[in-house]
């Protein structure tokens, strides 16, 4: 049973069926200056995407970069888009490719500042004290515990002092809206898998106007902004992905919203130690970040392989320390060790979440769990 919704989702079997004819043999054809049909056939599909993608966060067909994902997106925001000299802040929770970027492009000189979270997860915008120009990244939604954060105001406030606003709105587009344009946000970054769409395919909104310096060099797709031939099928995936987000992303988010708190009812009845880290209002939907104090949570999932659900942060996978996230939200080591998160996704259905929730008091109540077993 799927529960890992916030590392990535199920490609929706709508957006297959549109990508499939772009995976048959006779789709061949260079979207990139092929002098032929195929190609620009090809090309066409392409530009189609691009512009269901803009659609969704409300920009322009040309402000709309495809890249391989959101880690690169939000290299090409960070490292490319930052002005020399410039001071870069980010938020202390954002995704390790938005901080590995931070880190980087302090290494080469730029003043960084990471912005303090309370202990919701969330960023207060009066944190952000710019003086002059700054590029500032804080992610619209946390990929642990589903905090959403207050980008509007924050981009407002980036503005005023002639900065540049970057937000990576990869966890939050599936189920919520943004509008670039009415919001203000010069950079944004996306990812096809967290939307069911397909893996290795991602876009990085630039405003026109931002300048930004490539990573790749050599053919001029994409204006040069990020050169390489581009994969059809997976920005015809991504595209549709896109357009279905927009359809469904209000019931998806309501319907979600109840399954969660009926998940976490459930498990509260059954583990009255529990404790919910997410938001209990205004977070993620899908999202549901709990520490079940005493638990080394690592060891307990292992009672559980038949249930894809995550420990601290998936997206760390292979990183066995602390969450960085739980860590800046004043949570201690061993409460981020006994920590599960739970991702409901389009497909997740009512049955799923109650076995879920019997299998989880199950396991989390067993005496060979508690600390004195271990
Ligand atoms: N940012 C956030 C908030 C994420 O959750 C993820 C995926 N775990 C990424 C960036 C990286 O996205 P991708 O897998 O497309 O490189």
């Amino acid at each position: 049973m799927y529960l890992d919704h916030m590392a990535s989702t199920p490609l929706d079997p709508a957006v297959l069926d549109e990508m499939l004819p772009w995976l048959s043999a006779g789709a061949v054809g260079n979207p990139h200056a092929s002098g032929h049909r195929a190609g620009w056939r090809a090309a066409e599909a392409i530009e189609r995407a691009r512009a269901e993608v803009a659609t969704l966060i409300n920009a322009r067909p040309g402000e709309i970069v495809f890249t391989s994902g959101a880690t690169e997106a939000n290299a090409l925001a960070l490292l490319g888009g930052t002005p020399d000299g410039w001071p870069v802040v980010a938020s202390a929770i954002e995704h390790p490719s938005v901080l590995a970027c931070v880190a980087e492009l302090e290494r080469r000189g730029h003043p960084a500042s990471r912005l303090p979270v309370d202990d919701a997860g969330g960023v207060d915008p009066d944190s952000l004290a710019l003086t002059g120009p700054a590029l500032v990244s804080v992610m619209a939604a946390n990929n642990e515990v589903g905090t959403v954060q207050p980008i509007a105001e924050l981009a407002r406030r980036c503005r005023q002092r002639g900065g540049l606003f970057h937000t990576d709105a990869v966890q939050r587009l599936a189920t919520g809206e943004i509008d670039v344009t009415a919001l203000g946000i010069d950079l944004l970054s996306l990812s096809g898998h967290k939307l069911h769409g397909p893996m290795g395919i991602g876009a990085l909104f630039v405003r026109q106007g931002v300048a930004l310096r490539p990573l790749l060099f050599g053919g001029g797709q994409q204006g040069g902004k990020r050169p390489g031939t581009l994969p059809t099928a997976l920005c015809v995936g991504l595209g549709a992905a896109c357009r279905i987000a927009r359809e469904r992303r209000q019931t998806d988010a309501a319907r979600l919203t109840l399954l969660r708190e009926r998940l976490v009812a459930a498990l509260a009845a059954g583990i009255p130690t529990l404790r919910r880290n997410s938001p209990a209002e205004g977070g993620l939907p899908g999202c549901l970040h709990l520490t079940i104090p005493g638990m080394d949570a690592a060891d307990s999932l292992l009672d559980l392989p038949d249930l894809a659900l995550s420990t601290g942060s998936a997206c760390a996978s292979g990183d066995t320390g602390p969450s960085h996230v739980l860590l800046a939200m004043g949570r201690t080591p061993a409460e981020a060790h006994a920590s599960i998160r739970i991702g409901l996704g389009r497909f997740t259905t009512e049955a799923e979440v109650d076995h879920a929730a019997a299998r989880l008091v199950e396991v989390f109540t067993a005496s060979d769990h508690s600390p004195a077993r271990r």
